[in-house]
């Protein structure tokens, strides 16, 4: 008798391609439920921590201080956004790990669950030993508030980072930064460079890429989408040269600079075979579709690109360009979170039209190592339901589904990201 296929699943360890675990959050010892909740996704639901073109924002709301707990502050997540899909996850998981079998978080239990998240975050081994549980064997992090952060330095072993290259392309001017709050210029002078021309700009960013590997960071990730449309067009150099020093670009200027450094840099990333990881879907919504990309895509054949999320709500459209274009991989992360329902949909066309068996990869995207758990047994379970209704339809034989969630799980990640 073959292992049944979640049984499988659930003995395979991960390799988790995108998380965004950060030392500010995940080595704060001082963490109660409500800052679960407010550093989560389901947080997502009271404050969007990036702005649209029509908004501003002081300060990320991820990052500002929770408070104390109390059902007041928490009966917006439980009650009034109760039916969504990130809120479900994270009650699960909260639950499972912090309390005492009880299925929900309620007016009567919420004191003792408090208590004990914030007694096993005063644990310095707590998160180490959550995603033990999760199964993960590696990890790799979008550490964004520090785009230089070795994490392997900072958070230890299972830990790889990928460059975020946000700040790179709005790097016309000192004073601009990217939606992060990141600024270039202020990057590159903590490694003791201050280029004084744009030709001196690109120099800078390939000295950047060589020395990732010394920062354990195994790709680079494009996050553009939170900041500007992913219409990364065929540079145009002469406009892109003229953003440079200036304080207030035009906007011609400034997508012409940001198309010139992300096509500079995806150019770099394939001679160096590098991967390129990019958001893709539900950010500056009328600017992420997929099919924007795919220019990009074709301009630089050498170049791996591991494109997130399902690009949800595109997925379909997503799926198109992965059997056209052979240098696209698929990053899972967050489209089984968004909608598990539209997530088995999604894989289960993925598993028919994909032209091999590698293109797929899976991780948390979240902040704490709470989420993650959530998050990787949700995966665990909706790739098992689809692989049994694979089986059940004589699609597959049990090898077939083993070997395939392997990679998923594991293997494809291992192999894309030239882990050892
Ligand atoms: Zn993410």
């Amino acid at each position: 008798m073959p292992q049944p296929i979640r049984d499988f699943i659930g003995a395979t360890r991960i390799v988790d391609v995108h998380e965004h675990h950060i030392p500010e959050i995940l080595l704060n010892r001082e963490v109660n439920l409500l800052q679960l909740f407010q550093q989560s996704y389901a947080g997502w639901n009271q404050a969007r921590p990036y702005p649209l073109p029509s908004e501003k924002r002081d300060r990320d709301p991820m990052l500002a201080a929770a408070g104390a707990t109390t059902w007041e502050a928490l009966a917006p997540f439980l009650e009034n956004s109760g039916s969504n899909s990130f809120v479900r996850n994270l009650v699960r998981a909260v639950t499972e790990l912090h309390g005492t079998g009880e299925p929900a978080i309620t007016r009567k239990n919420w004191e003792a669950l408090d208590a004990a998240v914030r007694e096993q975050h005063q644990k310095a081994d707590w998160c180490r030993e959550v995603l033990r549980r999760a199964g993960v064997e590696r990890l790799i992090t979008d550490p964004y508030t520090d785009p230089l952060l070795d994490a392997r330095n900072a958070l230890g072993n299972p830990y790889n980072s990928v460059m975020r290259l946000n700040a790179l392309a709005c790097g016309w001017h000192p004073d601009s930064r990217d939606h992060n709050g990141n600024s270039a210029h202020a990057l590159l002078q903590r490694l003791g460079w201050t280029p004084a021309s744009f030709d001196e700009y690109l120099a800078a960013l390939a000295k950047l890429v060589d020395g990732m590997a010394a920062r354990h960071q195994v790709a680079l990730k494009n996050a553009l989408a939170y900041d500007r449309d992913v219409a990364f067009d065929q540079p145009d150099e002469k406009l892109a040269r003229q953003a440079w020093s200036k304080t207030s670009p035009s906007p011609a200027e400034r997508k012409a600079f940001s198309d010139f450094v992300v096509d500079w840099l995806c150019q770099l990333a394939g001679e160096r075979d590098i991967p390129v990881q990019m958001h893709l879907g539900t950010a500056i919504l009328r600017g992420s579709h997929p099919l924007k990309v795919a220019g990009l895509v074709e301009r630089h054949p050498r170049t791996r690109f591991l494109l997130m999320h399902l690009a949800y709500p595109w997925s379909r459209d997503l799926l198109g360009m992965a059997f056209v274009y052979r240098n696209i991989w698929l990053d899972l992360t967050w489209s089984l979170l968004l909608s598990p329902s539209h997530f088995k949909l999604a894989l289960h066309e993925a598993i028919e039209i994909l032209p091999d068996e590698s293109r797929m990869m899976i991780g948390g995207d979240n902040w704490h190592v709470e989420e993650t758990y959530g998050t990787l047994k949700l995966a665990r379970q909706l790739m098992g339901e689809v692989l049994e209704e694979k089986l059940a339809a004589g699609y597959f034989h049990p090898p077939d589904a083993q070997r395939l969630a392997a990679k998923v799980l594991r293997e494809n990640a291992m192999a894309f990201f030239r882990l050892r």
